[in-house]
């Protein structure tokens, strides 16, 4: 092993990321970029693959520059990705034959619509864990195979590599050299046995999709290849790769069966540790790969809320009642526990366990009195109450959370998260490193090259900064919820 330093890329869905660390997991510096989200209809969402290349090649630079770190100091290099997004691109050129597909695209809502109602859709869950939706990158490979002239019969003809944003960078990072995947990756693409741990023919033929197009898929740590000299004037190996919200999992040291972690951006994406056993869901979550080590299996079941702190977005820039959003905590503070005001945040229908895509919002409850103190607090409220209803689907599939883990932009937010707390009847612990995503990726860089030893010196490494424990009444709580409950059900278009 040498160098001194991991680092780790985190290409998301809107900015790419660099951090270094060294190998006690201390930042040593980090570099982020923005790059522009294409929307050529409404509805469907895309990537310049150029433009996600180019994020990224320059902030590894800058951080590298910040750090004063060369190819040399660097022991290996771990990605972590916006999960699901789809790239094709030619074997000799490298060049993409489409923009990258978005996992918010939904332009292929028809085709998923179509093998619905052929009947496919068990056949899928009982595979791949997931739900036929045009979210997962099946339907994506399909549509570029279809819709970019000749491209059907050269991915037959295995001129062609199929891979998500892992594997595009991957490849661009080795010079073309590689064309790999990880098992946590692989698992959101609806062609991938998460029992098998293969690529699987009768899921390939269900989409069309040629075997030739596809990447190998290792384990998130594993000796995938080394960067081009050019890259960074050296060799650096690449160690590491893993979904986003696996990563964040790893990040947060979520290895032991039970533990979950749950994610408060823009959305919100909880993940319970469930271990060997790939448990299926009655309640519309999904089962996936946690991570693979050593070859070793952990599977995950996932569950999200569409808005979480975009609905403080919401009231900042559509209500105009907040300057920002940091500012609901103070607002909330003051105003305490609203209990007859609900804000229910179904902008964009409903997630896991409802699964309605037609619901939209409401602000429900009002009297006179009620102003924008009410609306705001509510407003946090409503993303606590919707944790609630992903772990209590999660109790009801058999994996129940005794304690929960968070991280993203929300969680400086003490107020949210003491009534997260509360509402949940878990205690909830923010670590002091609140980049769980990114460390997650570094971590799996350093168990690759033997600078972490185990899965257990990354959970050592793990701080906490904060403990949030229940305390509120049982009946309070019973009370809230059930408005809840009663609020939701006015909304829900299957009512
Ligand atoms: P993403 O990675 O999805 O872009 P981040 O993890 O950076 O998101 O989190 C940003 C989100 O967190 C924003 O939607 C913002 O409204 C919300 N947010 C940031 N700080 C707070 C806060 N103190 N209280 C509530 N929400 C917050």
């Amino acid at each position: 092993m040498s160098g001194r330093f991991l680092l780790a890329i985190d290409q998301g869905t809107s900015s790419s990321r660099t951090v270094i660390y060294d190998h006690a997991a201390t930042v040593v510096s980090s570099a982020q970029q923005e790059f522009p989200q294409v929307y050529p209809e409404p509805g469907w969402v895309e990537h310049d693959p150029e433009a996600i290349w180019m994020s990224v090649q320059a902030v590894a630079r800058q951080a590298l520059a910040e750090a004063g770190a060369t190819a040399a100091d660097i022991t290996g290099i771990g990605i972590t990705n916006q999960r699901e997004t789809t790239l094709i691109w030619d074997r000799k050129t490298g060049q993409c034959v489409h923009n990258a597909i978005v996992w918010q695209d939904r332009r292929t809502a028809a085709h998923c619509e179509r093998l619905k109602s052929d009947g496919a859709e068990s056949l899928v869950i009982e595979k791949t864990g997931l739900r036929l939706d045009p979210y997962f990158s099946a339907t994506k490979i399909a549509w570029i195979l279809d819709n970019v002239a000749g491209i059907r019969d050269r991915a037959v003809a295995g001129e062609l590599a199929f891979g998500t944003v892992d594997s595009f960078l991957l490849w661009r990072l080795t010079g073309g050299r590689t064309h790999a995947s990880d098992a946590t990756n692989a698992s959101r693409t609806l062609l991938f046995n998460i029992h098998t741990q293969e690529w699987d023919d009768e899921l390939l033929e269900l989409f069309d999709i040629p075997r030739q197009l596809l990447p190998d898929v290792l384990d998130s740590a594993a000796e995938f290849g080394e960067s081009d000299d050019a890259m960074f004037g050296g060799v650096v190996p690449v160690l590491g790769m893993a979904g986003d919200q696996q990563a964040a999992l790893i990040g947060q040291a979520g290895f032991e069966k039970g533990m979950t972690k749950s994610t408060y951006g823009t959305g919100c994406f909880v993940i319970a540790n469930t271990g060997s056993d790939a448990l299926r869901s009655d309640n519309k979550l999904l089962t996936t790969v946690a991570s693979r080590i050593d070859g070793k299996v952990t599977y995950g079941l996932e569950g999200s809320v569409f808005v979480a702190g975009s609905a403080m977005q919401w009231l900042r820039d559509e209500l105009r009642i907040i300057d920002s959003a940091p500012q609901s905590e103070d607002i909330a503070a003051a105003t305490g526990i609203v209990d007859d005001v609900y804000v229910v945040p179904a902008f964009a229908g409903l997630g896991a366990p409802y699964w309605d895509p037609h619901a939209r919002g409401a602000i429900l409850g009002l009297s006179r009195g009620s102003g924008r103190d009410q609306i705001v607090t509510a407003t946090l409220q409503a993303i606590a109450f919707q944790t609630r209803d992903l772990s209590n689907a999660m109790s009801d599939d058999g994996v129940t959370p005794s304690i929960i883990r968070v991280d993203g932009g929300m969680v400086g937010n003490d107020w949210f998260l003491q009534f997260l707390a509360d509402i949940l009847e878990i205690p909830v612990e923010r670590p002091r490193n609140v980049e769980s995503t990114v460390l997650g990726a570094a971590s799996l860089a350093g168990l690759q090259s033997g600078v972490i030893t185990s899965v257990s010196q990354i959970a050592e490494l793990w701080e906490r900064d904060a403990l949030f424990e229940p305390a509120m009444t049982p009946e309070r709580r019973e009370h809230l919820l059930a408005g809840w409950a009663d609020a939701v059900s006015r909304v829900g278009t299957d009512r």
